[in-house]
């Protein structure tokens, strides 16, 4: 699955919610969040992210790991 990093934060273009097949991508309150239970890897969205703040999660660079773990929070609490 795809995970979405520090640089959306305060950014936030939404490019990528425009381009997701599956409909798993939602604005939170600092960033975009990706549903990893929904997203099929499609990779469309890192694609048409203009910051670059997409990755794939084994692409995840260490110090971003940590947004897995936001996101999954993300979607347990709404
Ligand atoms: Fe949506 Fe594809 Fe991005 Fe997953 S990788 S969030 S399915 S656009």
């Amino acid at each position: 699955m795809y995970v979405i990093g520090s640089a959306c934060i305060e950014e936030k273009a939404g490019e990528c919610v425009d381009v997701c097949p599956v409909d798993c991508i939602e604005e939170g309150d600092d960033q975009f969040y990706i549903d990893t239970d929904i997203c099929i890897s499609c990779g469309a969205c890192e694609a048409a992210c203009p910051v670059a703040a997409i990755f794939y999660f084994e692409d995840l660079p260490e110090e971003e790991k940590h947004y897995f773990d936001k996101a999954v929070e993300y979607y347990k609490n709404k």
